[in-house]
């Protein structure tokens, strides 16, 4: 896996579009910006395969979590059993034509992550538990996954809210000084031990940093300096979308312009917008799966909130601008009344719904990038965008 930057960046921001490329033929998977929706031990919730197979170049986020221990009963490795299954997560997940990627760590789910020099390990800190794991149970996970991006280790920082919510410099310069040595470790030993698997794969450096603007110029300096990185995550906290975009800039500014870079971002349609301005290329996002759980459904560039009564004798499709399969056979009606007769079923199709529309969403954008008018889409979407929250 490699990536492309077009030639098109906007005059006013720093969007850019580019495309994902498989290495050997050449062949474009995917163009960005895009999103890689979030799955839960590789499905994406409430959407069968066979639908997924229905939206092209769908990127998908492996946990590492979810396949650490394939068996928690027997604790049987994940990557013992994908090594006897031999042909990788795309075929054990049956998500051949989608581009996955293994992150690390989900840093919504942990509160603090720390590795053990000493007996290689590393604890990660979970809602009262710690889950541990060692450095050569991530090794061979991806070695064996063949996943198509996949995240080097890092120790993960939180701010310390007992402190009143203030950084630690010192803490934070000592992480981000550990996690670039992982990051350099994990890259000599996973490219000396299995050449064919690193070839395929690109391997996405953590950018870290808090909220110190100084230490994450200096990580992501580091960073870049290291050999055999062929992407980034930006590692941003959830804070105000201002600040994010700060943090952001600043990453970037430091980073080389020819690899792509990526961030969490399931808040907000907004705050893809403004993030693609900072130049970020792919998303890490569940922001179809919480619309949906709370009864929205994208009508681009609004959303509805199907529970509301007004909805009871619609018979329009969720959206008149949407293709996907909910759009063709169901009316507004019908997801009304399964909202509230509780079926689950409404889940079903708000998530399929919804996961379409996001994915038309960064179509939109491509689309403005390449025709330079990203900046004016942007303003218009922002102004024209009615959000139905009642
Ligand atoms: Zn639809």
């Amino acid at each position: 896996m490699k990536w492309n930057v077009f030639s098109e960046q906007d005059k006013e921001t720093n969007a850019r579009t580019g495309f994902f490329s498989n290495n050997a033929a050449d062949k474009v998977i995917c163009k960005t910006p895009h999103c890689i929706l979030v799955t839960s031990r590789g499905s994406l919730p409430h959407v069968t395969n066979d639908v997924l197979s229905e939206f092209p170049c769908l990127g998908l986020q492996l946990e590492t979590f979810d396949f650490l221990w394939l068996n928690s009963n027997s604790k049987l490795k994940g990557s013992d059993i994908l090594r006897e299954f031999g042909a990788g997560m795309h075929e054990y997940c049956q998500l051949q034509p989608h581009p996955l990627y293994l992150s690390f760590v989900s840093q919504q789910q942990v509160d603090k992550i720390t590795f053990s020099a000493k007996r290689q390990q590393f604890h990660a800190y979970q809602r009262g538990n710690t889950i541990t794991f060692s450095w050569s149970d991530y090794l061979e996970l991806v070695q064996t996954s063949y996943c198509d991006m996949v995240e080097c280790p890092s120790v993960v920082t939180k701010d310390d809210s007992k402190n009143g919510g203030v950084w630690d410099s010192n803490r934070l310069q000592r992480d981000c000084e550990q996690s670039t040595q992982l990051q350099y470790e994990f890259i000599q030993q996973w490219s000396q031990q299995h050449g064919p698997s690193f070839e395929q794969s690109m391997c996405i450096g953590v950018v870290q940093g808090g909220m110190k603007e100084e230490q994450r110029r200096r990580h992501a300096q580091s960073i870049s300096q290291l050999n055999g990185i062929g992407g980034f995550y930006i590692d941003v906290l959830p804070a105000k979308l201002t600040e994010q975009q700060k943090l952001a800039s600043i990453s970037i500014s430091n980073l080389p312009p020819w690899l792509p870079r990526g961030m969490e971002a399931s808040g907000s349609l907004e705050q893809v917008l403004a993030l693609v301005g900072c130049g970020v290329d792919y998303f890490i996002s569940s922001y179809p799966y919480i619309l949906s759980t709370h009864g929205y459904a994208l009508d681009l560039p609004h959303k509805n909130n199907l529970w509301n009564i007004q909805y009871r004798n619609n018979t329009d499709p969720l959206s008149l601008h949407c293709s996907c399969p909910v759009c063709r056979r169901y009316t507004r009606a019908y997801l009304n009344h399964l909202l509230n007769t509780h079926e689950m079923l409404a889940m079903t199709l708000l998530m399929i719904h919804n996961s379409a529309q996001y994915i038309q969403f960064f179509h939109q954008i491509q689309q403005a990038i390449e025709t330079k008018t990203f900046g004016a889409f942007q303003k218009q979407f922002l102004a024209s965008r009615r959000v139905d929250d009642s």
